[in-house]
């Protein structure tokens, strides 16, 4: 049997990363779609787990050989998609894949794939996703403030998704995801 697709979206450090690792640790027929990006990498990184990191005449070529089941430009600054073979592969298989991507590419997917199950993981309230982007310590406090800015935008694009999770307890949204999927 064909699997499904599910697609979680959120802003940057509403817990999209923790919830997915969650997920996948516990629901053996779930697999994640790893994506491309020309973003350079954080430290501990590695190309071809976290994402497959791509110059971006290489990621402009897969856009003209039109590999990409979605793709965007995040936060004004680089380039991240997901290749559609990959997808398909793991769905043939019977797999269920996870993407973890923004809303203008979560939206992308739904007009191709109208099936996906469009999932948002939403933050109690902005200072708190303030808190959780800052206290990553990650991003520099200019990312930091384009992620927030970003984010206020994306939360008004949350009523299209099947879903809205709340992550407010962890192990609360953990656990309605995992009911989501099953
Ligand atoms: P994203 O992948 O959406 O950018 P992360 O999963 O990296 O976000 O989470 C951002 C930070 O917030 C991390 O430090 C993570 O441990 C923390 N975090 C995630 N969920 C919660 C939660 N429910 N309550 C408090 N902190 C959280
Ligand atoms: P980060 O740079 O923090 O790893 O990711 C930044 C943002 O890019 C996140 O909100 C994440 O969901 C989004 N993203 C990651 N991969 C993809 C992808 O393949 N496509 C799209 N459209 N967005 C992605």
């Amino acid at each position: 049997m064909r699997g499904k697709l599910y697609v979680l979206s959120g802003p940057s450090g509403v817990g999209k990363g923790t919830l997915r690792e969650h997920a996948l640790n516990n629901l053996q027929n779930l697999v994640y779609s790893i994506s491309c990006t020309t973003r350079s990498p954080r430290a501990g990184e590695v190309d071809g787990r976290e994402y497959r990191f791509l110059t971006r005449e290489k990621f402009e070529e897969y856009i003209s050989k039109n590999l990409f089941l979605e793709y965007a430009h995040v936060f004004n600054r680089d380039f991240y998609g997901t290749l559609k073979q990959d997808v398909i592969n793991e769905l043939e298989a019977g797999h269920d894949v996870l993407l973890e991507i923004d809303v203008q590419g979560a939206l992308q997917v739904k007009e191709k794939m109208p099936e996906a199950v469009l999932i948002f993981v939403a933050p109690p309230s902005v200072e708190e996703l303030e808190k959780r982007l800052t206290g990553r310590k990650t991003e520099s406090p200019e990312v930091v403030k384009r992620r927030l800015e970003t984010a206020i935008n994306e939360l008004k694009l949350k009523d299209k998704y099947d879903y809205v999770i709340i992550n407010d307890k962890l192990e609360n949204a953990c656990d309605e995801l995992r009911k989501i999927i099953l």
